[in-house]
């Protein structure tokens, strides 16, 4: 069987486009109890985007911290159940923030319409029903997350998606002006999701021409802001690391990610580690792997004088160690599409316990 995926139905993309999402949102303000829900990184509060967001009188607008930790079933269903009982269900919900916001926008956008914790839905086609419209406005570019069916969200016992096709947003609106502010250690480990997301997707047994034709598009926009002559946070760079995160994106979800997104998920899971930085560490570490991703990977660090810790398993129990390689060990549909589909004889969970203590 071959993957058949929704994409989004609406995107708009360019310097500036921000201020269209007012117009965009009109003709969607009659649905439902006719107000929107607007959910955005707190780091926008008292910032100048925060008073060009298209609110009316009657809309929430909700600033979220996302430092505290990554999104929670919990805090999904809170959200959900405050605002119904407070003010009915919105016309729409409008995420503007990074990878976490634009999970809490999609998530939280399917809970509305499907009843009970959102803990029932973490998994492939278990959500009911649609949910309501919801846009995302990216302000961080590279894990992908304003392409992909799913919302991942933490829960009591997991970590895992709420994956289906209602996940996918109706509209993106892509500006490339929003994500000039983004931290520079912020900029690259969250660029680098983008980067790895490509490497993985090339290399392993679902590659296919499709995610190739993204990965190898996605991948030369890597390079011109990561290493060339012009690399660096530039305007011009903004605009093209936004549609690397993009096609990162869609490539993977045509094919698959690998060993570094398996270690990554171990380091998440277990020592709560955001999924970017996480990355990073692990990729730094994965040259029997992806050779030549990971000497290009070094060269970008270098570059950019990031700051990337090693020697960090020194501090890790032999527990935590085991812990994080049967995490890892547990997401088979990575290693099978890295290894191949004898993966088992070749990777133990000692093998993938000795990939942890190289960090
Ligand atoms: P993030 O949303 O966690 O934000 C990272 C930091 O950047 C935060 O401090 C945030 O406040 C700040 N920030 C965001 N935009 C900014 C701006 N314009 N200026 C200044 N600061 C800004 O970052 P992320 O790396 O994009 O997302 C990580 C999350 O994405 C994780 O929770 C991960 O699980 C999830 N994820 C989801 C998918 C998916 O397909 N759904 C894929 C990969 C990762
Ligand atoms: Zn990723």
């Amino acid at each position: 069987m071959h993957k058949n995926f929704k994409g989004i139905e609406k995107t708009v993309f360019g310097r500036g486009s921000f201020d269209q999402l007012g117009d965009i949102l009109e003709e969607k303000r009659d649905l439902n109890d006719g107000f929107m829900l607007f959910v955005v990184d707190q780091y926008f509060h008292n910032k100048p985007l925060a008073s060009r967001i298209p609110s009316k009188s009657g809309d929430v607008v909700k600033f979220i911290d996302v430092d505290v930790h990554e999104p929670t079933t919990e805090q999904i269903d809170l959200l959900r159940d405050e605002i119904l009982e407070q003010k009915g269900l919105p016309s729409a919900v409008i995420g503007i923030g990074g990878g976490s916001i634009m999970d809490i926008a999609k998530a939280v956008s399917l809970m509305f319409t499907n009843e009970g914790s959102s803990t029932l839905y973490q998994g492939l086609n278990l959500v009911k029903k649609p949910g309501i419209y919801h846009v995302g406005v990216p302000t961080i570019s590279g894990t992908g997350a304003e392409v992909s069916m799913t919302a991942v969200l933490t829960g009591p016992e997991k970590k895992l998606g709420l994956k289906c096709e209602w996940t996918v947003f109706n509209q993106v609106v892509y500006d490339p002006n929003l994500i000039a502010t983004v931290p520079r250690n912020w900029w690259f480990y969250t660029g680098m999701d983008t980067y790895i997301h490509c490497i993985e997707s090339e290399n392993g047994i679902l590659n296919n021409a499709y995610s190739h034709a993204f990965a190898e598009q996605s991948l030369k926009l890597c390079r011109e802001i990561f290493i060339g002559e012009k690399s660096g946070q530039t305007p011009e760079n903004d605009d093209k690391l936004m549609v690397a995160s993009m096609m990162g994106g869609l490539s993977l979800t045509y094919s698959e990610v690998g060993v570094c997104h398996a270690l990554s998920y171990g380091l998440s899971k277990i020592l709560g580690m955001r999924h970017c930085y996480a990355n990073c560490i692990a990729f730094n570490h994965l040259e029997d792997y992806y050779p030549d991703g990971v000497k290009e990977f070094k060269e970008m660090i270098r570059k950019h004088s990031i700051d990337l810790p090693q020697g960090l398993s020194k501090e890790w129990t032999d527990a935590q160690i085991t812990a994080m390689a049967t995490v890892s060990y547990n997401l088979p549909h990575m290693w099978n599409h890295a290894i191949g589909t004898d993966w088992k004889e070749k990777v133990t969970i000692k093998d993938i316990e000795a990939l942890f203590r190289r960090l």
